[in-house]
């Protein structure tokens, strides 16, 4: 905790201190983490990859992103994954109400100069200020990895735009001690149209960080490159001559509980059913109730008799009360509420799908009529419970 806020300050202040004159508002490095929501936004890759993640923030606001199914990250400073690394676990809530879609985190520890077959069968790769920190030696075989290996749909490279220095006070040679070059927007956009060409993609310039005004020349504080892959991968290209051997150690996964699991729909159905059933049944019971006082002789207990008759809380069920009685589904202490009523309700509905499927799942889970056509509820013991709240 201690470790990430010194973090998070280290950034802030190593940006507050070089822009001195020019305030960035939202911070420079939010502005980059931002540009990469957008572009996830816009076109919604179900797997996502960051090279050299750090300490996880832009995984951490992307696991978010309802498109996102699979989010990994990258860096060769484990140290500095695991520091941050528990803010990609799912939550109680997760569990409590499971997403419709399903989330798979995992963090590697590795070089993105070397291949590891874990890369493979991304629609996004981002590299947001990572590729200044490579040695010459590591940026040379990037583009094969990232480019030739990978080949996702869309790369994303930022990188500080040395051009921009000039107006950040204290900067001399670079804007970070580690970083090994800094390049001027023709030196990073040479670098990337000849990466680009060379392995079937097409490039976007863009940036964040405005100049000021009168020195719109100098680019953007941070210089981005959005890379397209101009064909579409065949299967062919996308096995072949890929490495199996994993070279990355795993340093964390989470697979988040997810509705496509049938244990976690399975929960949610029931609970829904057992929600809704509740409901249905009260209505029964005051629907009911005011029949009685109707009928009641004694005008001092017919409370309801100036009040329109209580409707049923479903159409479906309505029907069935009129055609059938209410008698039919309350004896005594047993409230019958039928399958099909429960099924008419959208959200059971939607969760389910068909009929034959919302049966399966509640099967053994609800108690039901003998018939197995109702579900049946026996209300003796919430009085008591109510009593007994009551009292207390
Ligand atoms: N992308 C993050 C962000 O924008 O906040 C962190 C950027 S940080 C300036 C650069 C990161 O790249 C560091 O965490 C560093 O450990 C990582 N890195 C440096 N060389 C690497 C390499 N060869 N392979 C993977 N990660 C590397």
């Amino acid at each position: 905790m201690e470790q990430s806020k010194k973090q998070n300050m280290d950034k802030n202040f190593q940006e507050e201190r070089l822009t001195g004159i020019i305030k960035f508002t939202p911070p420079l490095y939010k502005q980059r983490y931002q540009f990469v929501k957008d572009l996830v936004g816009k076109y919604k890759p179900k797997k996502v990859v960051d090279l050299g993640c750090a300490d996880c923030t832009l995984l951490w606001m992307l696991k978010f992103c309802s498109c996102i199914e699979v989010l990994a990250g990258l860096d060769i400073c484990a140290s500095v994954m695991k520091e941050n690394m528990h803010r990609l676990s799912p939550l109680p809530g997760d569990y409590l109400q499971p997403n419709e879609r399903s989330l798979t985190v995992t963090l590697h520890h590795g070089s993105v100069a070397h291949k590891d077959p874990c890369l493979l069968g991304f629609d996004l790769v981002t590299c947001i200020e990572l590729i200044e920190h490579l040695e010459q030696s590591e940026l040379k075989k990037f583009p094969e990895v990232v480019f030739g290996f990978m080949a996702p749909s869309i790369v994303v490279i930022s990188t500080p735009n040395s051009e921009f220095n000039s107006l950040l006070p204290g900067v001399t040679s670079f804007r970070h001690p580690d970083h090994k070059f800094e390049w001027n927007q023709a030196q990073f956009q040479s670098w990337a149209l000849e990466t680009a060409g060379r392995y079937d993609y097409s490039v976007e310039f863009t940036g964040v960080g405005h100049p000021p005004t009168g020195m719109e020349n100098v680019g953007f504080c941070t210089q981005i490159g959005v890379f397209f892959r101009k064909y579409p991968q065949t299967s062919d290209s996308a096995q072949s001559e890929k490495p199996t051997e994993a070279v990355y150690k795993t340093v964390f996964r989470a697979v988040y509980p997810s509705l496509k699991d049938e244990k976690y729909l399975q929960n949610a159905v029931v609970s829904e059913v057992i929600f809704t059933a509740q409901i249905i049944k009260r209505s029964l019971l005051a629907r009911l109730m005011s029949e009685h006082e109707e009928y009641n002789d004694d005008p001092a207990e017919r409370k309801s008799e100036f009040q329109p008759s209580i409707k049923c809380f479903s159409e479906d069920l309505e029907k069935l009360v009129a055609e059938k009685g209410v008698e039919q589904f309350v004896n005594g202490n047993i409230v019958y509420i039928p399958l099909t009523t429960i099924f008419s309700f959208p959200k059971v509905n939607q969760l389910c799908g068909t009929f034959e499927k919302f049966c399966k799942l509640i099967a053994g889970k609800v108690t039901l009529s003998s018939d197995g056509s109702a579900v049946l509820f026996n209300t003796e013991h919430e009085n008591e419970e109510h009593e007994i709240a009551d009292l207390s």
